[in-house]
């Protein structure tokens, strides 16, 4: 049976990975949190602060629900920020805000990864729905054409985690540069670096997850023709 076979090897070191991603994004924050910055802006304070510089006031900042939820909304123009962020004038709230920026900065320049990304989300969101849907039918019923058209699909998922690295990247490589001496000391932008690489870290786990998927995917359809 498929769900026995042992091609689900290929997918434990990436989820291992991806479990300790999120031990370390989560311990990391809390960690950062609890530590001020000695300049004591808040995140929404940073935010504000490098949209208005970068000519985009009329980006809005506002706090939204959750933890770990902020996020840029290219389509509303609007940084969300989490409200253990937004209040909050710790490191890992600055850092976080900081990267946020950095995607509205990264919309403002037309940076080409956010655009192909912001193309391929809608796409991807249907594709990870009804790819598992595919697969199953596919199996059931014995129909291998199903199963290669459920390959394809999920290469769009696997593709749209790809673009989403360097994006997340550069994001907070913008961060850095705007953190760096103006809202963090040069000890503390040490600490907002890790931050920011555990964050980083969840991305490329998410991606190792999804190509190992794939290549489960891929070596089941293999077998099934054999
Ligand atoms: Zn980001």
């Amino acid at each position: 049976m498929f769900y026995y076979d042992s091609s689900f090897l290929l997918l434990i070191p990436a989820l291992i990975i991806a479990a300790y991603a999120q031990f370390k994004v989560k311990s990391t924050f809390h960690k950062y949190n609890k530590v001020s910055s000695q300049k004591g802006y808040t995140g929404r304070d940073v935010a504000r602060s490098i949209l208005d510089r970068s000519g985009l006031s009329d980006v809005q900042v506002m706090a939204v629900s959750g933890e770990l939820s902020d996020h840029y909304d290219p389509m509303q123009r609007v940084v969300r920020l989490s409200e253990s962020v937004y209040n909050k004038s710790s490191i890992a709230a600055v850092s976080v805000a900081a990267h946020e920026v950095g995607h509205a900065l990264q919309h403002q320049e037309g940076y080409a990864p956010l655009t192909f990304r912001t193309f391929l989300a809608p796409v991807a969101g249907i594709a990870s729905q009804s790819v598992w849907v595919l697969i199953l039918l596919g199996i059931i019923f014995s129909i291998p054409s199903l199963i290669n058209i459920g390959i394809v699909v999920f290469s769009v998922t696997v593709l749209f985690q790809i673009v989403t690295l360097p994006v997340e990247f550069n994001a907070s490589s913008r961060a850095i540069v705007q953190l760096e001496n103006e809202f963090l000391t040069q000890e503390e932008t040490g600490s907002a670096k890790k931050v920011l690489r555990a964050a980083a870290l969840t991305y490329v786990a998410a991606t190792l997850v999804a190509i190992a998927q794939l290549l489960r995917l891929i070596l089941l359809s293999g077998n099934r023709r054999d």
